[in-house]
């Protein structure tokens, strides 16, 4: 119920207007979001991956609905990617987009051309860029639009949310030879005729996603916090006979640091998700809606500051 309450709140946008601009955004800003401006994520990008772990870029804006917010996005993109090509960080660092900021609502087109154009870019900077997975709504649009972006940019990773109770076909369709995808539970809310809602259900179905992926000659990217699940994952790799380099796991930033540097310190690959940019509502929204004691955490930083 609470869930609800906050995932509803996190796409209402008046109040994403006033909590964006409210003063305590810093003490949000400074757990989960690496700051306002590139150079902000450029330093935690150094330091992360000067700590041997990899690191995938989120510009943070979604639900775009003016053509020239979805080029000003872009726009940031491209000149993020300059950044990390120039810094030689393009064999550590990716972006990860969601079609929503590049203008899909206003046209599906549109968004395939952008998307396209911050594709080539990190092809240039010599990496790569995973489409996030955003509402159930959006499934459909982001798996054509995956399919159209890797006839061109094949390394263009996908994203599947074991939520969904479509989750494994998804999966089996998407575990192809070269085929990035990225496995997370989901963060959106979802009706029960889509998506499973106990959170018993959500982990099973991880499982048998994870499964799949595993067993498969894609490259999984097994996106939780969940040490159980991590446990899994670490148990398929070995039945599979699957090298440290033929899988990496993905955590947030902000969100179990110790056991991203204890597994990559164990030769395992971990990407940490690092979203930067003023956007930051609908992000820090969800994350609280995950985990009642991230938002003790916000309203501690309210009240220290
Ligand atoms: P949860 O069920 O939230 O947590 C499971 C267990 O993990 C907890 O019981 C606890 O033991 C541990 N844990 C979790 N949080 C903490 C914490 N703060 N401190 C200590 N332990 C903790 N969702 C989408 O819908 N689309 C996307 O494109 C997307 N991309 C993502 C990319 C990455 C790299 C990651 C990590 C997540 C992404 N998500 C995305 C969010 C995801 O769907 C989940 O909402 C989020 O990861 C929480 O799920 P969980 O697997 O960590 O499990």
């Amino acid at each position: 119920m609470f869930r609800q309450v906050l995932l509803a709140a996190s796409r209402s946008n008046g109040v994403r207007r006033a909590m964006e601009t409210a003063p305590f955004a810093q003490g949000v800003v400074r757990r989960f979001i690496a700051g306002g401006e590139v150079d902000d994520v450029l330093d935690v990008t150094l330091s992360l991956t000067g700590d041997g772990r990899l690191v995938t870029i989120d510009h943070l804006g979604e639900d775009t609905t003016e053509p020239s917010h979805a080029e000003a996005v872009v726009t940031d993109y491209l000149s993020l990617l300059d950044r990390l090509g120039s810094q030689g960080l393009g064999d550590r660092a990716e972006v990860s987009v969601k079609l929503s900021a590049v203008g899909r609502a206003l046209d599906e087109g549109l968004a395939v051309e952008n998307a396209r154009r911050i594709c080539a870019a990190a092809e240039t900077a010599g990496t790569t860029v995973t489409l996030d997975m955003e509402d159930h709504t959006t499934v459909a649009s982001t798996l054509r639009i995956l399919r159209e972006l890797r006839r061109d940019h094949p390394r263009t990773g996908a994203v599947i949310q074991s939520y969904l109770r479509r989750s494994e076909e998804y999966c089996a369709e998407l575990a192809y030879e070269g085929s990035r995808v990225r496995l997370c539970k989901g963060a959106y809310a979802a009706p029960s005729d889509v998506a499973y809602s106990a959170r018993a259900d959500i982990d099973k179905s991880y499982v048998r996603c994870m499964k799949v992926l595993m067993a498969g000659p894609g490259y999984p990217m097994l996106a939780t916090h969940d040490p159980r699940l991590i446990e899994i994952a670490g148990a398929l790799a070995v039945l599979h006979d699957r090298a440290p380099g033929g899988f990496e796991y993905q955590m947030l930033y902000g969100i179990r640091s110790a056991e991203q540097s204890r597994l990559a310190g164990m030769g395992a690959q971990v990407r940490v998700y690092v979203p930067y940019g003023r956007e930051w509502y609908g992000y820090a929204m969800r994350r609280m809606a995950e985990r009642p004691a991230n938002l003790a955490f916000v309203l501690r930083s309210f009240t220290t500051r």
